[in-house]
């Protein structure tokens, strides 16, 4: 059966363009796309939604899972919070009831975020990560997700040596990539300064030989860039991943803030992706992303969370992090950039070409917003989703055009809602 939504819609066209419908019927029919966008003509609808403003889902191309719990740690700088906070932390995911909780907790709060295609960093621990892809598919969410990697420089409880953890990653692809075609599986090498080389080649052979996505950290801190040239005695911190051959046009570097113009000149000449973390980059004072030199160079770019570093699962609180980023470097980002790194630019960029927008041919991952009543039109619109931090969480979030979350009547506090 045809499913008709009746609202007002914000969509993306471009990175300079977006597209504002008053009054819109959406059809979508039973596999989850949507066929129709048309002006409301009376005909008999669903659900009527008019009352707010239906927009794409978010996507949040670099999370970390097991820290959902340790948001607003300010142990910073990175390397301190990462052995003060986060390892400690994510030593915990050994034990499969407390993966199973969080698991459940974080599918939760990306939903009600409005997230619907995440790209997640699991504990080092494979069933981990197993309890994650359970999560997801029953939520009905998109990950691409993998354990990170890890087999030296960390505490020994948080090693894996190179074989058992790429024979259990391999295990896990054959059981979830590409299930109901949501759920994939990445090579995830947590960075430089916790992988031996030979674990970084193996992940990425792995990767080239599934087809998978590799993911990791770069060029974060101006501290980890140096420790990672002088262990690996490399002329750069990028020379590290291209000589384990992780920097290819499935690849999404994290961060990225601390690269010389040879280093942009080879990301953007592999076709790599970046996921932009500002608001870790703020809590952690890990600098800030040059946007200016990203969009020059036509390198894809999508928002990460980065939770925990990153003190929100919501996208647009991040877009809004993006614009104060590039504005203490003396660059003015549109919001209609904003909007498109948050939705289509960010799907596009993880190679999902029928997400990220509200338009016909594409998949249902929509969000419906409050809206107050004298926001009618879309730069007004655009204001209150993105930069105005008291805007309520979303009310109704769908994938493939079935629902994932409900706020329902109360705050909506994910972690206070009976799970599924
Ligand atoms: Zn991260």
């Amino acid at each position: 059966m045809m499913t008709v939504l009746r609202a007002r819609v914000l969509t993306p066209r471009s990175a300079d363009e977006v597209t504002w419908l008053e009054d819109a019927a959406i059809h979508i029919d039973p596999a989850g796309t949507i066929t129709a966008v048309e002006p409301y003509g009376g005909q008999p609808v669903d659900e009527h939604l008019q009352t707010g403003v239906l927009t794409p889902g978010f996507v949040d191309a670099h999370v970390h899972y097991p820290q959902t719990r340790i948001v607003g740690a300010a142990s910073g700088p990175l390397l301190d919070w990462l052995a003060t906070s986060t390892f400690p932390e994510e030593a915990r995911f050994s034990a499969p009831d407390h993966a199973d909780e969080v698991a459940r907790t974080f599918t939760a709060a990306l939903a009600a975020a409005g997230t619907t295609l995440a790209m997640v960093y699991g504990p080092v621990f494979p069933a981990a990560t197993e309890a994650l892809f359970a999560a997801a598919e029953r939520r009905g969410l998109r990950v691409i997700a993998g354990p990170v990697l890890m087999d030296e420089h960390c505490p020994p409880g948080l090693q894996l040596p190179a074989a058992d953890a790429l024979d259990a990653l391999d295990a896990l692809g054959a059981r979830w990539h590409g299930r109901d075609d949501r759920l994939f599986v990445a090579a995830i090498p947590r960075f430089a300064l916790c992988c031996s080389a030979g674990l970084m080649r193996g992940a990425a052979d792995l990767a080239r030989r599934h087809g998978w996505w590799v993911s990791t950290h770069l060029a974060e801190s101006l501290e980890e860039g140096r420790i990672t040239r002088e262990r690996f005695a490399a002329e750069d911190y990028l020379r590290v991943y291209e000589d384990a051959g992780l920097v290819h046009r499935r690849s999404v570097f994290a961060h990225a803030i601390h690269l010389s113009d040879a280093e942009w000149d080879r990301i953007a000449a592999a076709g790599a992706v970046i996921a932009h973390c500002p608001d870790s980059n703020f809590f952690l004072g890990s600098g800030r992303f040059d946007a200016a030199t990203a969009l020059a160079r036509g390198v894809p770019v999508a928002l990460g969370t980065d939770v925990a570093a990153g003190r929100s699962f919501r996208v647009p609180r991040i877009a809004s992090s993006a614009y104060d980023s590039a504005l203490a470097r003396g660059t003015i980002l549109t919001p209609s950039q904003l909007w498109w790194w948050a939705t289509r630019g960010g799907a596009l960029a993880l190679g999902q070409d029928r997400l990220g927008a509200v338009e016909p041919g594409m998949e249902a991952d929509l969000v419906w917003h409050d809206l107050p009543a004298w926001v009618d039109d879309p730069i007004r619109a655009l204001a209150w989703l993105v930069f105005d931090a008291d805007a309520p969480r979303p009310r109704k979030v769908w994938v493939r055009g079935k629902i994932v979350w409900d706020r329902g009547p109360g705050g909506g506090y994910p972690w206070d809602t009976e799970d599924r």
